[in-house]
């Protein structure tokens, strides 16, 4: 997407920068710029399939629970509804990716581009981190190579080139189901390959899944290696049960086996739990004061893109409170 709305010089210290831009970084766009806090987004750049501007809803097909949608929204129409949104109150969205932050002092410290730069691209008075989640990959020989040639990690982006062709899902969570369902409508096959023999998914998803009659599923199977020089021609496979190996003869994958969240570039600086997220309370704060955090950056729990954007609203009425203290503290 086009930077819009472009205004200050990379030098000025900005009240808030927020640090992401899917649902919550974008709800806190909205919040704070009606604020008058003129925010400066940065909302990253598409990178790699797993890592969009707009987040993991800018992979995603139909979102059918986002309150106020009767009728369903694909999320990357929502996702570019909340953009003009934040855009229409004078947010500033920026298509860079932050490489380093020092929030040992503030203003805190954005860098974009040379992290080894001396000076930073940005300061912020207050920070608002929403960098998300983004799909775990299989991490098996291959699929480096074949990223993008038949491997995908997004329906939506990709389903389209599967037309009538014989395809896996790997996964048996809701993702990987939805992903198998949207798939049935172009590829010839869809069989959804699960390390156990029961889902992980809603009962919903699953009985739609097991109606159709496009989609399979091959139990207690594992990926061992995803086959193919130029282009995906099968996955090798294992049987956890028997031990078996077999080769699965497809021309496509999909990946959809969960998420990690975006925080190696506050590693050391903000407060994570084991898998890495981001630890917040009360409220949105971190321990850093002045940073908070929002959205699947700081919720394995939840994640969903309503549960995303409340948390976005809550961080940017954190951000305009820890801010008007600083300006009027009480006496
Ligand atoms: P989940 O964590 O729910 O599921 C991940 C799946 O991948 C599990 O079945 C897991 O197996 C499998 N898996 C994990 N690692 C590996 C691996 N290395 N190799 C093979 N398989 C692996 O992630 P989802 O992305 O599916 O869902 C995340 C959240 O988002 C959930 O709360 C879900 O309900 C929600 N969601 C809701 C949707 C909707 O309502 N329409 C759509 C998509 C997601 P195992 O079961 O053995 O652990």
């Amino acid at each position: 997407m086009p930077n819009e709305n472009v205004t200050n010089a990379p030098e000025a210290t900005h009240d808030v920068v927020i640090v992401g831009s899917g649902p919550a970084g974008l709800t806190a766009a909205i919040y704070t710029a009606r604020a008058d806090l003129r925010p400066l987004v940065l909302e990253g750049e598409p990178s790699s399939t797993t890592d969009q501007p707009g987040g993991q809803l800018m992979l995603t097909t139909e979102v059918e629970n986002f309150p106020g949608f009767v009728d369903g929204v694909m999320g990357p129409e929502l996702m570019a509804s909340f953009r003009k949104q934040a855009l229409r109150f004078g947010a500033e969205i920026l298509t860079v990716k932050a490489t380093k932050v020092d929030l040992s002092a503030r203003p805190f410290r954005i860098w974009v581009g040379d992290p080894d730069a001396p000076e930073p691209t940005y300061r912020a008075r207050a920070l608002v981190v929403a960098t998300g989640a983004q799909s775990i990959l299989l991490e098996v020989p291959g699929e480096d190579r074949l990223l993008g040639h038949g491997l995908s990690t997004c329906a939506t982006c990709d389903g389209f080139f599967f037309r009538d062709k014989p395809i896996a899902v790997v996964g048996g969570g809701d993702s990987a189901l939805e992903e198998a369902i949207f798939l049935s409508k172009f590829a010839s096959s869809v069989l959804v390959v699960h390390r156990r023999s029961e889902l992980r998914a809603s009962k919903i998803m699953q009985d739609r899944a097991m109606a159709n009659p496009k989609i399979s599923f091959r139990w207690n199977t594992v990926v061992e290696e995803v086959l193919g020089e130029s282009t995906l021609v099968g996955l090798a496979v294992r049987d956890t049960v028997t031990g078996e190996t077999s080769v699965l003869d497809v021309q496509g994958c999909f990946v959809a086996i969960g998420h990690a969240p975006n925080t190696s570039l506050f590693a050391g600086q903000l407060s994570m739990d084991e898998a890495g997220y981001l630890v917040t309370g009360p409220g949105t704060a971190t321990g850093v004061p002045g940073v908070f955090a929002c959205g699947d950056v700081q919720d394995h729990v939840y994640r969903q893109a309503i549960t995303a954007a409340g948390s976005g609203c809550m961080a940017a009425i954190d951000v305009e409170r820890y801010l008007e203290a600083e300006h009027h503290p009480a006496t």
